[in-house]
């Protein structure tokens, strides 16, 4: 029977003992970037005109001059066919939330000889039939053709597999006539618009124009499941995720993983993971266990932002990747175990300007009040707009974790820290007595604003939005999304609000300058005060208190997604350069339809496992029971008969129940109910199932258990 394949898995890891915690190549930091058209590899293969051009351009300072083009593809095919690559793509990343690639080879035929070309064109345009890829309507007017377009500012890398390697050119990807396809293209235009808003902020503050860089470190968490057991769960291969699955006695009440020594079979793949990283050149710096067992998370050095979200996407296809080769399968779901922490992903992100970041508080009193006026302005971006930062995280696999009690809340609120809060107190009035009253008083002119404190203590992990010292960390990202969505949100709502500082403070004359800011950053942090919560976000009173101040709480990806249609949202949107009404629409579209799909998936998917799967073994152990009781009563045997016959009987109830559990269910698939509907029914089964699986004989059981999954390994 079944369960006992589940039994020779467990010996067969068992079994495997030591082998395998060996990892390829001991770690070394040597190959950092050694497959990246880096800087280096640049000013080897290119005249130091040449160089210094695309490397300006790299670095955002001026646009692509067209002309450097044939001598930029020479030198990266050179460069590339050195590394040991035979074949080149425009590596883009669609609205599917992975990245595509589609691979063509360096050959070229010149009169029946074979010869190695990359052309300029090749480099700078890609025409990928873009049909199979959603757009949500944008394309069906006009002809199925997509173009993918070089984004110089993010390096070309090698990606490497078993039997060769591929050059890889980052593209955004747009339609025939120029609307948006992928997550790569609104990065750039926000990049540009918080760029063009924070320089002008500066302005009023006597700056001379510098480079805007966003910087964000995303914090990776994910899940290891052994082989042997993932192909044995048809909802883990499909879905990403247990459709069922009772929790085990012990799962995470001991809180013992965390942080605990990782185990040898880990360690050597997250030994190959981060080579395989630092040769792409992503600085991969921090891994350890999380808080569930067998949940681990990965934390490289921020970048500027285009260029972490890129090597974010890499991230996850190389923990995919070197898992499948080390026997495992890396779950990225956000919510792979019902009842054990899901799996997010905390978008630190910051904003600098020449030299400087911006949510650093700073040493002098100039820098306390450009501070000031940031925090102020980030503070009214999120508490006018959350909603749209609500959206971008929005997914069927998210709404397991936000919205379900768990961490992060889908209200979005944003923790500053003790002492921020109480200089922020004092600014609205709303400060204590004594220190308060002590702030208060040296708030007379921004000159005299005091040295603020650096409170880089990050106490409150329920906080959706935290201010972590000299950034800002947003949590509600799910684990295995794109995070170009939160960013572009983020970007381009930072920039509305400073906009509205630097349109009251042009008008100030420079001798009210300093009044007139502290005025106004009075009236901005009183006004959006609301927004503001340092208390605990995973409490039923939170929930109301939150409705109390108005704050949205949209539990679902179906009302997560609605801001995307709100005309003022898309007016904001379009005004920045960033979304048009269209792309908008276009957006909800792909996304409400992902959501529909992935939920009616798994509603096939939970229905098959618990017809073909579950309910068989349960009639299987009812006839034994059945069986045995016939036997026993045979024999005339009269101890236990009657508790053969209970047990028979509750099992046969069980039984009747589940079956009903399947039909509620089957209805909801077939008649194409609402996802809610599906949804409510999955959990209905769930619940029957499950609480089978604690008394069915164990060697029966098909599927992997909790105790299993997530402690073997
Ligand atoms: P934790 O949040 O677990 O305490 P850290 O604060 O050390 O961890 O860093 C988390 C992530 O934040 C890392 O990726 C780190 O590089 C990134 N980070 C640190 N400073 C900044 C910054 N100024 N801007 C953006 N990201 C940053
Ligand atoms: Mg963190």
């Amino acid at each position: 029977m079944s369960g006992c394949s589940r039994m020779s898995a467990v010996k067969s890891i068992a079994e495997r003992g030591g082998e395998g915690v060996k990892a390829a190549s001991p770690i070394a930091f040597d190959f950092f970037g050694e497959d990246v058209f880096s800087e280096a590899v640049i000013r080897k293969y290119l005249s130091k005109p040449m160089a210094e051009k695309l490397l300006s351009t790299m670095r955002g300072e001026r646009p692509f001059d067209p002309s450097i083009a044939p001598a930029v593809s020479h030198a990266m095919k050179e460069w590339a066919l050195s590394r040991g690559a035979t074949h080149f793509t425009h590596w883009f990343q669609p609205l599917t939330g992975g990245t595509a690639e589609k691979h063509d080879a360096f050959l070229e035929m010149d009169q029946g000889r074979a010869m190695m070309e990359f052309s300029g064109k090749n480099l700078i345009m890609g025409e990928p039939d873009a049909s199979s890829f959603p757009s949500g309507g944008l394309r069906s007017t006009f002809e199925a053709r997509g173009y993918t377009a070089w984004d110089p500012t993010s390096p070309a890398f090698i990606k490497r597999h078993a039997n060769g390697a591929t050059l890889c050119i980052p593209t955004a990807f747009c339609s025939y006539t120029g609307e948006v396809l992928d997550r790569k293209t609104p990065v750039l235009r926000s990049i540009q618009a918080l760029g063009k808003a924070v320089t002008r902020l500066m302005k009023c503050f006597g700056f001379g124009p510098e480079h805007t860089t966003v910087s964000m470190g995303p914090e990776q968490e994910y899940f290891l499941v052994d082989r042997e057991f993932y192909f044995q769960r048809p909802d883990l291969v499909q879905t990403g995720r247990t459709l069922f699955g009772a929790p085990p006695p012990k799962h995470q009440q001991l809180e013992d993983h965390y942080f605990g020594a990782i185990k040898p079979r880990v360690l050597a793949f997250m030994n190959d993971v981060e080579n395989e990283l630092w040769k792409l050149g992503i600085p991969a710096k921090t891994r350890h266990n999380e808080v569930a067992p067998s949940q681990f998370e990965l934390a490289p050095i921020f970048e500027e932002l285009n260029l972490s979200i890129d090597h974010n996407m890499l991230t996850m296809q190389v923990l995919r990747e070197v898992a499948e080769r080390h026997g495992f399968v890396c779950l990225l779901h956000e919510k792979p175990y019902a009842g054990i922490n899901g799996s997010g992903k905390h978008n630190n992100w910051s904003l600098s300007y020449g030299k400087r970041n911006l949510l650093d508080p700073g040493d002098t009193p100039q820098e306390n009040a450009v501070f000031l006026t940031v925090l102020s302005s980030i503070i009214r971006a999120v508490n006018l707009h959350s909603d749209l930062l609500r959206s971008a995280t929005a997914s069927a696999g998210n709404d397991h974790r936000l919205g379900a009690n768990e961490a992060p809340p889908a209200i979005i609120s944003m923790f500053l820290g003790e002492q921020l809060s109480a200089i922020i107190d004092s600014i609205v009035g709303k400060g204590k007595a004594g220190r308060g009253r002590a702030v208060q008083a040296m708030m007379i002119g921004v000159d005299a604003l005091p040295t603020l404190p650096r409170d880089t203590t990050d106490r409150n992990r329920t906080s959706p939005f935290a201010f972590t010292g000299n950034k800002f960390e947003f949590r509600a990202v799910g684990s295995s999304q794109s995070c170009s969505n939160v960013n572009v949100m983020l970007n381009t709502i930072v920039a509305e609000s400073l906009d509205f500082f630097s349109e009251q403070l042009e008008k100030l004359p420079k001798a009210k300058f300093n009044a007139g800011l502290q005025k106004l950053i009075k009236q901005v942090l009183s006004d959006n005060y609301r927004i503001i919560f340092n208390g605990d976000g995973y409490t039923e009173e939170w929930q109301r208190e939150a409705k109390r101040r108005g704050l949205p709480n949209l539990r679902t990806t179906p009302e997560a997604l609605k801001p995307l249609l709100d005309p003022a949202n898309q007016a904001l949107l379009s005004r920045y350069g960033v979304f048009n009404g269209k792309e908008l629409d276009s957006r909800y579209a792909v996304f409400i339809e992902e959501y529909e799909r992935k939920v009616r998936i798994e509603g096939k998917i939970a229905l098959g496992m618990a017809t073909g799967m579950i309910a068989p073994v349960v009639a299987e152990h009812y006839s034994r029971l059945a069986r045995t009781i016939a036997k026993a009563t045979e024999a005339r045997l009269t101890y236990g008969v009657a508790m053969l016959r209970k047990n028979a009987e509750d099992l046969g109830a069980a039984y009747e129940e589940l079956e009903m559990a399947i039909d509620v269910l089957r209805k909801a698939v077939e008649k194409r109910a609402s996802e809610s509907e599906v949804l409510d029914a999955m959990a209905a089964l769930r619940k029957i199932v499950d609480r089978l699986e604690l008394v069915v004989d164990d060697a029966l059981w098909p599927l992997p258990k909790y105790r299993e999954m997530l402690f073997i390994y």
